[in-house]
């Protein structure tokens, strides 16, 4: 059948914001950046006639590469950043009494929401930045200074708008300069392949560049709901066996639902979690809290129906069967991936040996 997304920020004249790719394309004293998140890969195929869910990041890559870009990188490789930090300040507010639930940051949408509607909740947000804003304060800082001669322009490809708008907030500035220059849409990535005449489904698939291409599972199923409780609850376990790690596919984590909620036994102490998806659940949820009827630990919000793979900005098809194929095709990349936890992604190790004491301020808005 036909299926609509409703855009969940309102936001429903899509401004086109390729142009400003082009300029910078064609610019030789720019180094064009381009960092694809999760969600984006098991859906942009679609509208090139491949299945629904079938993960085309190769193919993504090589076709960004043939656009101009000097470089192409994995926003999952910023959600494993973004896990590692995201569950420190979890164990800290669990060990400290810090205020709880904790909520996450990194759905754009969900966090204005809280602003406009949940002030006194603010300060159970995560102060963790997006996996795209610390995308781009790490990038950014990676290349400024000495001996790099071109400026650093930073463009997301996003599965939603209230990716554009986040990357705006004046928050996310260095100095005057945008920790992300330009957020285009996958619908707005298509477009650009298809003015150029590109043959998408016949590329040759590139791979990610190296340093910051190179993500574990657990950031890769970030673009699905549940999957930032998930990344988060496999970092925070100390036992790693293989058998553990299979039951942390927790069945209650994952799945469509608007409200799920679980318990896990975090070594010795259980752990009570709700993931939401759509605003009007989370309003749901918010409201039972308030009353007292329920009492959680940790709240995954994301605005849009099924997670990120559910964005307004994604190709239009995304009726409930696609949605299911596009997370069934988050999770395969997960299963055939080697490193399945943030920690063990070798380029956030060394991003963490080289990171100097005062790069708090790079990851967190608080
Ligand atoms: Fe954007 Fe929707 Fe993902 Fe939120 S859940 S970041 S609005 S695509």
């Amino acid at each position: 059948g036909q299926c609509i997304t409703v855009c969940p920020t309102g936001a429903l004249l899509i401004k086109n914001d390729t142009d400003e790719i082009w300029k910078a394309l064609y610019d030789k004293k720019k180094r064009v950046v381009a960092q694809i998140a999760p969600a984006v890969r098991v859906a942009l195929g679609e509208a090139f006639g491949l299945e629904p869910g079938e993960a085309v990041t190769g193919k993504i890559v090589a076709a960004l590469h043939r656009l101009g870009f000097d470089e192409v990188y994995d926003t999952a490789f910023a959600a494993d950043l973004t896990v590692m930090e995201e569950s420190k300040e979890f164990a800290e507010r669990l060990s400290s009494g810090g205020k709880l639930p904790l909520f996450t940051s990194c759905c754009p949408a969900w966090v204005k929401h809280a602003e406009n509607r949940y002030p006194e909740l603010l300060d159970n947000i995560s102060s963790c930045r997006s996996p795209q804003q610390m995308f781009g304060s790490v990038v950014k800082q990676h290349y400024r200074g000495s001996g790099h001669e071109r400026s650093t322009f930073i463009v997301s490809i996003m599965p939603c708008t209230a990716k554009k708008y986040e990357a705006k907030r004046p928050e996310f500035s260095n100095s005057g300069e945008k920790d992300v220059d330009v957020v285009i849409t996958t619908q707005e990535l298509i477009m650009m392949i298809k003015e150029t005449g590109l043959q998408f489904s016949e590329l040759e698939p590139d791979s990610f560049d190296m340093p910051f291409g190179m993500a574990s599972g657990a950031g890769v199923i970030f673009g699905v709901t549940g999957g930032v409780s998930e990344a988060v609850l496999r970092r925070l376990y100390q036992h790693k066996t293989a058998l553990h790690l299979k039951s942390l596919s927790f069945d209650d984590v994952r799945g469509m639902e608007g409200i799920k909620e679980t318990q896990v036994d975090l070594d010795g102490k259980i752990i009570k979690l709700a993931i939401v998806n759509g605003l009007e659940n989370a309003n749901r949820l918010i409201k039972s809290i308030q009353n007292g009827e329920v009492e959680y630990d940790f709240v995954e919000v994301m605005a849009c129906p099924g997670g990120c793979i559910g964005g307004a900005g994604q190709p239009l098809a995304s009726c409930a069967l696609s949605k299911e194929e596009r997370a069934k095709g988050l999770y395969k990349v997960d299963r055939v991936s080697q490193i399945k936890t943030s920690e063990e992604n070798p380029s956030i190790i060394s991003l963490y040996k080289n990171m100097s004491e005062d790069s708090h301020e790079m990851l967190h808005n608080k």
